[in-house]
């Protein structure tokens, strides 16, 4: 099964720490649509006779976009392509677009799982963050959407920013639970160069972020989120048992998906293509009947190096007889002196032909992995 994905680029507010592609401009919304719908039909061929798994809104913010013109994507999607009946179709939403009309609005379209970016419960966190939300609306948009039967639902929760005592983390995680959201992705603030943020703080009025806050702050999320029963299926993503979010579980299995809209990345199995991040050029192209899209044609290091980046951070963990087979035993046994001190020093656990992150070695996946990349001439 493969899955799509379709960037939605716009927001309503700019929120400091973003480097996404987004404009906080609806005028060419309709132009947008369009384009979108006539890249769905250029593509549909790229996965012909394959049925779709999953459908994914991500943005930007999808759910800014005027019902007509999200049910003119479906339908154009409903026409291209066989949807398997049990397809998880997301869209990522922000809490003051969800009252109840747009909710009951949403209901009448295909989709059934809600990426809600509440990111804290605090209102003068979310000034800070310069988000277009309030606390009031990040809570009763989770009971609606529970009200009006959208239950898979999923909240992104950020840490690690100076305004965020473990206290109040504490609170948010426990707020997150008692509105039984089963999916909750927790994500370290980073300063991203060219983010409001990052200019603020070169500037001297944001302090700048604190690495052991953070690495202690995921270690509470770890622990709370346990506690309650959730599993840690992702560096940044947990979930009540078998609430997986399929959509990027199948990202990280290396399933094929289409990228559609302006800056959004797709992956046929080989070649990664990457759409142009810039809304003129893009509606240019597609308005033209051309793609707006760059190949990247994928080595077989680079593929490697995919896998051990992707499955290293989900609790599958990183399959050695799939690096034999589909790599070879070069790969194999360069991976298996690499893994060595990170053995030894218990961040990684070596079971059943699996690489798996140890509660410690989670704090360090992303070094763990890049020391498990493999460079041009791989020979020791
Ligand atoms: S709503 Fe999301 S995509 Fe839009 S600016 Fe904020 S973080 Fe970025």
């Amino acid at each position: 099964m493969a899955g799509i994905y379709i960037h939605i680029p716009f927001c309503k507010k700019a929120c400091t720490y973003c480097d996404f592609h987004f404009t906080t401009s609806l005028k060419y919304a309709e132009e947008m649509t369009d384009a979108i719908c006539a890249e769905i039909i250029l593509k549909r061929d790229r996965i012909a006779g394959q049925q779709v798994g999953s459908i994914y809104f991500g943005g930007g913010t999808p759910s800014v976009l005027p019902i007509p013109y999200l049910a003119k994507i479906f339908s154009t999607l409903t026409k291209h392509f066989s949807i398997a009946a049990d397809a998880e179709i997301t869209i990522e939403t922000n809490p003051d677009d969800l009252d109840s009309k747009k909710i009951a609005e949403l209901r009448q379209l295909p989709i059934n799982r809600f990426s809600i970016g509440t990111q804290s419960f605090f209102d003068e966190d979310l000034i800070w963050m310069n988000r277009a939300h309030n606390t009031i609306e990040a809570e009763t948009c989770i009971k609606r959407s529970q009200d009006a039967g959208f239950e898979n639902l999923s909240i992104d929760l950020i840490y690690g920013y100076p305004l965020l005592t473990n206290e109040k983390f504490l609170k948010n995680i426990s707020k997150a639970i008692e509105l039984q959201i089963p999916h909750i992705s927790g994500y370290s603030l980073t300063v991203e160069p060219k983010t409001a943020l990052a200019s603020l703080i070169k500037k001297g009025f944001q302090i700048p972020l604190n690495e052991e806050q953070s690495a202690e702050q995921f270690q509470i999320l770890i622990e709370k989120l346990r506690f309650a029963g959730f599993e840690h299926y992702e560096i940044s993503n947990f979930s009540l048992p078998g609430k997986y979010a399929v959509h990027n579980t199948n990202y990280w299995r290396g399933v094929p998906y289409l990228g559609i809209g302006p800056s959004a990345h797709g992956f046929d199995g080989t070649n990664r293509y990457l759409n142009v991040a810039n809304n003129a050029m893009y509606l240019q192209k597609l308005t033209a009947g051309k793609l707006a899209e760059t190949v990247e044609e994928l080595t077989q290091l680079d593929r490697f190096n995919e896998y051990i980046m992707t499955s290293l951070r989900t609790m599958w963990g990183t399959d050695l007889e799939k690096i034999n087979q589909n790599f070879g035993k070069t790969f194999l046994e360069e991976t298996l002196y690499n893994i060595k001190p990170f053995i030894e020093r218990n961040w990684l656990s070596h079971q059943n032909n699996k690489l798996i992150l140890t509660s410690e070695g989670k704090l360090f996946a992303d070094h763990i992995a890049s020391e498990l990349f493999l460079i041009e001439d791989h020979e020791h």
